[in-house]
């Protein structure tokens, strides 16, 4: 009896150890199973990424695929492809939009807002510059003529304490010894004209072609002074006046030909009279209160050459003196930017 319960539980015990193996030979296989269909589908998505990838790249950019692919194998092959991509394709758009300005980059961007407040010439600016005595809209224009020099900062820290952006009509000799400040001036809104390269009369007026060449030479120094080399402000004025004198023929042919080649010409039609003599505070505001006796616009001839003092002393007072009046400040670059 005790053989054969013995021998019954010897088969058991077998069955048991059996059983045992066959479940751990299942888990086994199982494990093996999911490890393999892990690693394939792994792989897979990885090729489908590249592959996704290369193909989206090529169309965004609308470049030949095997120049992309020849330029990033240029690159750190460290890099991410996404990566690689990004500095293989940027000179590519560059080069392709700085032709037509519409892409999204700042750096174009910026390209775009710099030449949308540079000057502009038409046939409606223009006679809209003509025009500017007669507007009735209470403006004051301040100009000064035959700067820079050693004065003209002095004229700019007072505008800059007034928050007021003037004209500067500049002569092209004086913009060459004084750059800083021709700079100065012009990043800090006022609009920069030209009044010709020598102010000798005798040079200038020679001809109509050399009012034309003296404006064009002020604007080349303006240009290499100011750093922006596709700026001209479009805008000249007459040493002495575009009308009368001993060279009033020529001047009137050159207003033609300056006109043929957009530039257009503005006088003034109130008077410091620092260059006539005038030079004390009490001489200008005569000569002020006189001039812009009937007119609503004012277009204020001053100049900030160096030995011109007093004007830089009657700068406030003249301010002060007109918004008081309740006249706003303008400069041409409103006129010529429109
Ligand atoms: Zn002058």
């Amino acid at each position: 009896m005790y053989k054969q319960l013995s021998y019954i539980e010897e088969y058991d015990k077998v069955k048991k150890n059996k059983i045992v193996i066959f479940c751990s030979i299942i888990a086994a296989i199982t494990i093996i199973i999911v490890v393999i269909t892990g690693l394939l589908t792994y792989q897979l998505i990885m090729n489908f990424k590249a592959n996704s990838t290369e193909v989206s790249g090529a169309k965004t950019i609308g470049v030949d695929q095997n120049n992309v692919t020849q330029t990033i194998d240029n690159t750190n092959s460290n890099e991410q492809p996404e990566e690689r991509l990004a500095q293989a394709v940027l000179p590519e758009i560059e080069d392709t939009t700085s032709k037509n300005q519409t892409n999204n980059f700042p750096k174009h961007d910026f390209s775009i807002a710099m030449q949308s407040q540079l000057p502009q010439y038409s046939e409606e600016i223009a006679q809209k510059v003509v025009n500017v005595y007669y507007e009735k809209a209470k403006k004051v224009y301040l100009t000064f003529d035959d700067g820079p020099s050693k004065r003209t900062p002095e004229v700019l820290d007072i505008l800059d304490r007034y928050g007021i952006k003037a004209t500067f009509f500049v002569l092209g000799k004086n913009v060459a010894n004084y750059p800083e400040i021709t700079k100065r001036a012009y990043d800090s809104g006022h609009f920069i004209a030209s009044h010709g390269y020598t102010h000798t009369y005798s040079q200038i007026y020679s001809s109509p072609q050399t009012v034309l060449d003296e404006y064009n030479q002020s604007v080349a120094a303006i240009q290499s002074a100011i750093g922006v080399p596709e700026y001209n402000p479009h805008l000249f004025r007459f040493p002495g006046g575009s009308a009368g004198g001993r060279y009033s023929s020529i001047k009137k042919e050159a207003i033609q030909l300056l006109k043929d080649n957009q530039i257009t010409h503005t006088n003034w039609n109130c008077l410091t009279g620092d260059s006539a003599g005038n030079n004390t505070i009490e001489a200008m505001w005569n000569e002020v209160l006189s001039t812009a006796a009937g007119d609503d616009n004012l277009v204020i001839l001053m100049h900030d050459a160096g030995d011109k003092e007093v004007t830089v002393q009657f700068l406030p007072q003249l301010i002060e003196y007109f918004q008081g009046q309740g006249y706003e400040f303008s400069n041409y670059y409103e006129i010529m930017t429109q």
